[in-house]
Order: C-alpha cells, then structure tokens, then sequence
C-alpha cells in the first residue's frame, strides 16, 4: 500500500486506527474505488470529535463527500476516532476545473487549433459529451473526463486510465475529450489514436527509417494525447518501451495523457511493470455496465439524436431486456429503426417484440429478482436500498412483501434465493411475506390494485 495512505501527518495521531478505518472503507466501497478515491487522502487532524481529511483538490473533496461521506464518518467511529464533524480540505487549494483563457490567448490558440484541425481532421461528431448520458455507473470516470478537457495537464488527472468492458463508452469519453479540447481550445494539439495505429505506426516508423526517433517526434508538439484499448500492448514489449517513452516525456512537460483499457492496468498481462507503475500517479477510474434509469436514458437520448418517436413501454422493454452493454442497446434502435422505414409501421411494443423477440428470448430470463424489485420500488417510490433492507416501517415493508411475493411467482427462483436477494433474510421470511400478500389481495382492494397493476406489467413483458 501506498504510504500516503498510512502516514498521517503528525505523529500524534491515532494511524492505527486510521489505518483500521480505511480497511473497514476498503471493504465497503470496493477495492477499485478505494483506489482511486483514497489512495492518495490523508487524515490531517481529528480534533475533539472534528476530522479534517487532505484530498488533492476540489474536485476531490467534493466527489468524496458526496459520495462517500456517511461511509467515512461511520468508519471513523468504528476504528474509534470519534467523528462528530467531517471537513475535506483540498491542498492544491487554487486547482480549478475550468482555466479561463483571456481573449487574446483564445485567439492565438485558435488559429493554431484550426491549423491542427485540418491537419489531423476533426473527432468523432457523435461522441461529444452532451450526448453522454451520466449514471452512478459512470458518473466519475465523466467527471474526471470533463475536468481533463477543461484543462489538459492541469490537473492531477494525468495519467488519465478509464477501463472497462466493451461497448460502455471509453471510446466516447476519449473522443469527447478530444473533441472538447479542440472546440474550446484548451489543447492546440489533440491526438486520438487507438493502440493497434499507435502500434502500426510504429513499426512502419522502425521498418521504414530504420529507426524510432522520428516516430518519437511525432509527438513532440502533442499537448492532448488520447490512446485507446492499451490492453492491446499487451506482450508488445518494443512498442511499450517506445510508448514509455513518449508518455514520460509527455509527462515531464506537463502535456495531458488519457488511455482506456477494457480492464483495470494491473490486470494486462504481459505489460511492464514501470508502465503499470507511472499509471498509479494519475487517477484510475472504471465505467460499470448501466442500470435500468441510465439504460433508458442511454436510449431516450439515441432516439432522439435519430429523430426516432418511440413510445415508453418501447424503451422499456428494450431496456429491460439489454443490460450488459451500450453498444447492444444502439445495435437494438438502429434495427427498429430500419425495419419501421422498410414496413412504414410505427414503432410499437407489438412490432418490437415481433423483431427482437428471438433476440431477447435468446438471453436469459427477462424477469428476475433484481427486475422485480426495481419495478416494485418504483411503484411505491422507495429506493432498492429501502426495498431490501432491515427497516420495519409500514411504508417499505409491504413493498417488500409484495417483491418477494411476485418473484416467487413470477421467476423460477428458489425461496432462498429469493430471500438471499433482499439482503439476506431467511427462505421463511418469504413464505411468512407470500401468505401475507396473499391475505391482503383478498381483503385489500388497495393493495390488489397496485399488485395486479404490476402483473399486468409483467405480463406485458414475457
Ligand atoms: P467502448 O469503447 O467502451 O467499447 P464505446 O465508447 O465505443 O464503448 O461505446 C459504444 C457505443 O455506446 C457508442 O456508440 C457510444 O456512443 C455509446 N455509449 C456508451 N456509453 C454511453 C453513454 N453513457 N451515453 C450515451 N452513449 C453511450
Ligand atoms: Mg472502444
């Protein structure tokens, strides 16, 4: 581990408990978060109950109070650092996201930006960031791709890794980057190149001239350079040095270096260590295959960039039924959208199913636990969370009833699966939630509305 993680910065402080505490965070968040996030924290002062953390900037402090506030503060009182008062101070306290540029540099840079742009000709026009929709499943790795755009080599972002698996937008993001950079001119010179041109290139270079200066100076003005797929030089072993090379001094001259990979860096077999080791000075972020909301969203967006009427129940049968992947959810559209402009046939649940159906049926079970508790929570308005957990309030437990009632009826689960899935309860606690539900469907004309309401929904889908 690193050590900045476990030197607090005064001898005085409790480290062991402070060091308890971030494997009790660890444990929470995920070891990828906890990586990026907590990496490179430290606990400056516990004082009477009022803990200060130092993160690198704003953007930081902002980010993990968000988001991982409450889970800090409670493991602060776990690890017996009493925290009453949690306070994120940033050290690089001028950092900011957006550097205005004055007007005369503005101008300077864009001539030389529109010099760049008919050389190396423009990004792609679809992956832009205003065409990215942003969900928990991805809202840092956007994050810290917008702050990167903004200011290239200027914040503690460089190197900038986003992984993931295929088709969950690294290739967007990084165009977007580009894209943004050029457009706003906050980089003169943008290369985007994936890693099989990076590695073409270079060998052509070595074949060609007989050696690799001049492949290196390739590079020499670049102040934005975007590779992607870099799993791709993996056992590549001249290419990597040659890459090392250029990204150290990249580096060194403060220039902005964003790369994708389809896993986390430390994962690329066959890749050299020191590489792997220069990467742990940026940020590592991941993106994670979207939820349902995100996955509607996604498509709302791409239906209407397309210019595409599609009604709701459309969107969410599409929705429910590719999960893995924002690449399948396009490939899904754009085949609705062929076959309506070859039939004239508006877009329907009926001629959606007509279409896909062999396609979903392929996959596996449309209805699942997790599908049911998300259609439930959204009936009763209450959060997944609040669906599966402990609390014995009226307004959440009968939702919680009803979900396990329906997966037990709607999907071939068994009752400990199912008890499994609402945080761990017991197979009869969900034979005690059927009999209940049962009950009230019978005396309960309330409650059978809203239930048949979601069969009916659930029929529709299967
Ligand atoms: P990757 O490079 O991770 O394999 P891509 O960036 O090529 O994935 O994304 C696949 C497709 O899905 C692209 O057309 C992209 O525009 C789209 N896409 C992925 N994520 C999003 C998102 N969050 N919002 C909008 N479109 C997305
Ligand atoms: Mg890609």
């Amino acid at each position: 581990v690193d050590n900045m993680l476990t030197s607090p910065s005064s001898d005085s402080l409790p480290q062991t408990a402070w060091e308890r505490c971030l494997g009790l965070i660890e444990d929470k968040i995920g070891q990828s978060s906890f990586e990026t996030w907590f990496r490179t924290i430290r606990l400056a002062s516990p004082v009477d109950g009022h803990v200060t953390i130092q993160v690198p900037n704003r953007f930081f402090a902002d980010f993990i109070e968000e988001h991982f506030g409450r889970v800090i503060a409670e493991s602060l009182n776990q690890s017996e650092i009493a925290c009453k008062t949690l306070h994120f101070e940033p050290i690089e306290k001028d950092w900011k996201i957006i550097e205005p540029l004055s007007n005369t540099i503005k101008e300077g840079k864009e001539k030389a930006v529109r010099k760049t742009v008919e050389k190396r000709g423009l990004f792609h026009q679809n992956y832009s960031f205003d065409k990215f929709i942003v969900g928990d499943n991805n809202r840092m790795a956007h994050a810290a791709s917008l702050a990167v755009a903004e200011a290239p080599g200027k914040t503690t972002f460089n190197p900038l890794i986003i992984h993931g698996s295929t088709g969950l937008g690294k290739t967007h993001l990084l165009q977007a980057i580009g894209q943004f950079a050029q457009k706003e001119c906050t980089a003169e010179n943008a290369v985007y190149l994936t890693s099989e041109e990076f590695t073409t290139q270079y060998i052509s270079y070595v074949i060609e001239k007989k050696d690799s200066t001049s492949f290196y100076k390739r590079f020499r003005d670049t102040d934005l350079l975007l590779i992607d797929d870099i799993h791709f030089f993996s056992g590549k072993h001249g290419t990597q040095k040659e890459f090392f090379r250029i990204f150290n001094k990249l580096l060194l001259e403060n220039k902005q270096i964003v790369l994708s990979s389809d896993r986390p860096p430390d994962k690329i077999p066959d890749m050299m260590k020191h590489i792997i080791n220069r990467f742990l000075g940026g940020l590592i972020t991941d993106i994670q295959p979207p939820n349902f909301e995100t996955r509607m969203a996604i498509l709302r967006k791409k239906a209407e960039i397309d210019g595409m009427s599609i009604p709701n129940n459309v969107i969410e049968y599409i929705a429910n039924h590719v999960t893995s992947n924002v690449r399948e959810l396009e490939g899904i559209l754009i085949k609705l959208l062929a076959s309506s402009s070859f039939t004239g046939r508006d877009i329907t649940l009926d001629v959606t199913r007509e279409i896909c159906g062999d396609i979903f049926t392929q996959k596996n079970e449309p209805i699942s636990i997790q599908f049911i508790q998300q259609r439930v929570a959204k009936e009763f308005s209450c959060s997944i969370n609040q669906l599966t957990a402990h609390s014995r309030k009226r307004e959440v437990s009968l939702p919680r009833y009803i979900a396990m009632y329906l997966c037990k009826k709607w999907t071939r689960q068994s009752l400990r699966s199912i008890g499994f899935a609402f945080s761990g309860r017991d197979y009869s606690t969900v034979i005690h939630a059927c009999k209940k539900v049962e009950k009230l469907l019978a005396d309960n004309g309330n409650v059978k509305k809203r239930v048949s309401g979601i069969e009916e929904y659930l029929q529709s889908i299967s």
